[in-house]
């Protein structure tokens, strides 16, 4: 039987100068943690690349290759079938592993390399071999040098001979929590976990809070923002989602202010709630899914109310995506169909008919101390309570 390996590939860590070591380090740990769901598997890492070598016949390794293509800091996954350092033996399994690495290609280039320079044939020698197997092994197959469907690489190391097929595409980004760490605003919709992929692909660490509205806001609304965290934690492999209830403070800002207020002032409270909680959660700043113009409280103006209000910095990735941009991100992640699903937010509860979109701050301010601000918040703020959402789990 033939052994394979998967080969994972990093991107922007091998620019690092001084500090690369330990962004490796983050990527190794992490890539240990996911291949503990797929069975037992050693991680080494060597010339910018990850080798995960499946220690006995359980391993899953289709799983664990879709599970690398989802780690962060990693551009490109592909699978090896490992060899002795023979030409007989590199040909054979050439012979037996390549054919269906192939199916549906018609053209191809063999590129080799030999990193112990004992190994009898130079390199393009031993690629000159392994195509001509593969010519004669498969028909129709034609050699492209230039524009090849298919890329095979036949490597000679010091311990073994690898023959890799096609890669494919990783999710890019940096290491998870080389970047610090995040607090999201997670609410049902399609923008705000678009919003935490963005921010953790640069390799924060992402924590949730979603703000529910009960009994104005049902059970099954807060289901779907735990649904999106599990979706996010295919990449992020574990998320804190905390949760508190506006329902006080929102009948509170029916009865006492304006309506055309009323959405601004939540959001004041909203942002104000967040603070608190990345301060008690060691978050270093705040991420939303808001995107210019989209709404009446993402006008710049507002905008700037809502931020005048927090001391941390707030990461806005979809500022200048297009809906349907942030749609085919959401769909690349799988959170789009559950971001669908009709159930209401608190955000659309007692929505005001005509919001304001450009907000005077000294109004504004002037319609919050109609309410008991400070009180409001601190109640809000006991009914905190978190769940842990896993990516073990979701694979239930
Ligand atoms: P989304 O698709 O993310 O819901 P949206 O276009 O519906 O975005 P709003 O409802 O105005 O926009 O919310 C803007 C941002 O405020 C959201 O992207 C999210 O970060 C945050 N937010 C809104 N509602 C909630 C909520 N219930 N809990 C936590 N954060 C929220
Ligand atoms: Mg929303």
């Amino acid at each position: 039987m033939i052994k394979e390996v998967i080969l994972c590939k990093y991107g922007e860590i091998v620019l690092k100068g001084a500090n690369r070591a330990s962004f490796e380090s983050l990527l190794l740990k992490e890539i240990k943690k996911r291949a503990h769901a797929y069975g037992n598997f050693q991680v080494t890492h060597a010339q910018s690349a990850l080798y995960i070598e499946p220690q006995d016949d359980t391993c899953d390794l289709d799983g664990m290759f879709e599970a690398a293509k989802r780690v962060f800091g990693i551009v490109g996954v592909g699978r090896a079938a490992v060899t002795e350092k023979n030409m007989d033996a590199i040909l054979q399994t050439a012979r037996e592993y390549l054919p269906a690495c192939m199916a549906g290609k018609r053209t191809f280039r063999v590129d080799a390399k030999r990193s112990d320079k004992t190994f009898p044939l130079k390199s393009p020698e031993i690629a000159a071999e392994v195509g001509g197997v593969l010519l004669a092994t498969v028909k129709g197959l034609r050699v492209d040098l230039h524009h090849p469907e298919s890329m095979i690489r036949v490597e000679v190391r010091d311990r073994a001979a690898y023959i890799h097929a096609d890669q494919q595409k990783g999710v890019g980004g940096m290491p998870i929590r080389s970047g610090g760490r995040g607090l999201l605003l997670l609410s049902g919709g399609i923008d705000s976990p678009v919003a935490g992929f963005m921010m953790a692909k640069r390799g924060v660490e992402i924590e949730g809070l979603h703000f529910e509205s009960y009994p104005y806001t049902s059970e099954a609304a807060k289901e779907k923002v735990m649904e999106l965290a599990d979706k996010l934690c295919a990449y992020t492999s574990r998320m804190h989602v905390h949760v508190i209830s506006l329902t006080h403070i929102q009948e509170e800002l029916r009865d006492k202010c304006e309506e055309d207020y009323f959405t601004l002032l939540l959001r004041i409270f909203m942002m104000t709630l967040a603070e608190r909680c990345a301060k008690q959660y060691r978050c270093e700043a705040l991420i939303t899914g808001e995107s210019l113009g989209q709404v009446a409280s993402q006008t710049m103006k507002a905008l700037t109310v809502t931020d005048s209000v927090v001391n941390m910095p707030v990461f806005r990735p979809c500022i200048g995506m297009d809906k349907e941009e942030i749609v085919s991100i959401a769909r690349m992640i799988d959170t789009f169909e559950t971001s669908i699903l009709p159930y209401e937010d608190c955000c659309t509860v007692f929505t005001p008919r005509h919001p304001r979109t450009n907000p005077d701050r000294e109004k504004v301010m002037a319609e919050l101390c109609k309410v008991d601000f400070e009180t409001l918040l601190d109640e809000a703020y006991a009914t905190m309570y978190t769940e842990t959402r896993l990516i073990y789990d979701s694979y239930r």
